[in-house]
């Protein structure tokens, strides 16, 4: 579990092809690897904010998201213990992680605290014991769950003690020859010939590139080990919003928002919304990225994410949710589904009755303390030229919106553009 943990992980090369065949890994590299799907967005956020080993900027503006919370005063959450759950998110599996040879997650157990009267049902925590508790208690109670929660004899999310092939987009299969024979034949070799095995050692640097490169190829393992410049999926077209079959459009369960659009080039310049849409566009901080996956892959985005969750050898504490439901709230369209499953629900994030605006790129501004002037000002735009739509947001455009800040600078363009261009001013 120390940062210093080294794999050995065997890695199959063709130099001609400049690419990685396979790598045979053992189980507790992949297992590793799995618990990459447990890792919540804002996580994630914050784990490649600082590395520099990237050479592309992933995650488009989704980021955005993370600074505006980190920028917006207490008095814009509900209870302000929200704004370090949600600056801080964990995962359902943050104990199972601790079991793991290399902890991508390492929440600082030091540094959880939670309401201390035994009476109070709230389950919020904070990083810092100043925050105060709903019940108005100071969090001044350090996390005292147990250090490590027993896993299973094979690993924590591995299913089987083994060493498995992962394929360059990221498929895992029990190793055997078979496997290694197909991988082959699908990729059009005949044999061994040409191929360079390398004995790669990969750490904690390695495997947040790694991560980085999930967000950016299809071929993660050539882009994080033969630092190849992937910029492959930034300039692939946006499909238009698709719900998953089972899904049942609510036009109840939207939210209505105002957007300003620039009539010259369509462009999304900022909306208008309260507190509802808030809470859905800040879960998408909490989403684990498996979540985040199974809501927005539409195989064209996040596909070698999506091979990884379909893994046949996850097992164990793969099975459950990741989510903790102190973060499904009643308003929260996103993640709808999910309610049902959930007997608690809290109120929201954010306070109630309050305006926000929300620009292209998901910088988000309470309206007490922003300059529409300004924004105007700093836009460049005239009054004429911009066009007024009032348009609802349901769960099919906030999917939308989560897909299109992961790649682009223009979450609210390219994510609403299916509603922009046939009704203009229609009221909802
Ligand atoms: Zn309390």
């Amino acid at each position: 579990m120390a940062k210093s943990e080294k794999f050995s992980l065997k890695v199959l090369i063709d130099d001609k092809r400049n690419k990685v065949v396979f790598a045979e890994a053992d189980q507790d590299f992949v297992d590793v690897l799995f618990s990459l799907l447990t890792l919540p967005m804002g996580k994630i956020v914050r784990l490649l904010e600082n590395h520099k080993s990237l050479k592309t900027d992933v995650l488009g503006c989704f980021k955005n998201l993370h600074r505006s919370v980190a920028d917006m005063g207490n008095d814009h959450f509900e209870t302000n213990a929200w704004k370090s759950m949600l600056l801080h998110p964990i995962s359902n599996k943050e104990f199972h992680c601790r079991n793991l040879k290399l902890n991508m997650s390492h929440a600082d157990p030091n540094k959880m605290f939670t309401c201390p009267r035994y009476t109070c049902s709230s389950r919020a925590y904070s990083n810092f014991n100043t925050t105060r508790c709903t019940c108005g208690c100071l969090m001044s109670n350090q996390n005292c769950s147990p250090d490590v929660i027993p896993c299973n004899a094979y690993g924590v999310f591995v299913n089987c003690r083994s060493s498995f092939i992962v394929t360059d987009d990221l498929k895992v299969s029990e190793n055997s020859i078979g496997v290694i024979m197909k991988v082959l034949n699908d990729l059009g070799y005949t044999g061994y010939s040409g191929l360079r095995e390398v004995l790669l050692d990969v750490g904690y640097e390695e495997v947040l590139t790694l991560l980085g490169c999930l967000f950016t190829s299809e071929v993660p393992l050539t882009c994080a080990f033969l630092r190849k410049h992937c910029t492959t999926r930034m300039h692939k077209m946006l499909s238009p919003p698709a719900l998953k079959s089972g899904d049942v459009v609510d036009a109840a369960r939207a939210c209505s928002v105002k957007v300003f659009v620039r009539k010259l080039d369509r462009e999304v310049l900022y909306a208008e919304c309260n507190e509802d849409l808030l809470d859905s566009l800040l879960s998408f901080l909490v989403l684990p990225l498996e979540l985040a996956c199974s809501l927005s892959n539409d195989n064209t985005i996040l596909g070698c994410v999506g091979n990884l969750c379909r893994s046949p050898c996850r097992g164990g504490a793969s099975k459950s949710w990741h989510l903790p439901d102190y973060y499904i709230c009643s308003n929260n369209n996103l993640l709808d589904h999910l309610r049902k499953s959930y007997s608690i629900c809290g109120t929201g994030f954010m306070q109630k009755k309050t305006k926000f605006v929300v620009s292209n790129d998901l910088i988000i501004t309470p309206m007490s303390s922003s300059s529409t002037i300004g924004l105007l000002k700093k836009m460049q735009v005239d009054i004429s030229d911009l066009e007024e739509y009032q348009i609802s947001i349901s769960k099919a455009e906030l999917i939308s919106i989560l897909r299109a800040s992961l790649i682009s600078s223009s979450a609210l363009t390219n994510g609403l553009s299916s509603l922009l261009v046939k009704k203009p001013k229609q009221e909802t």
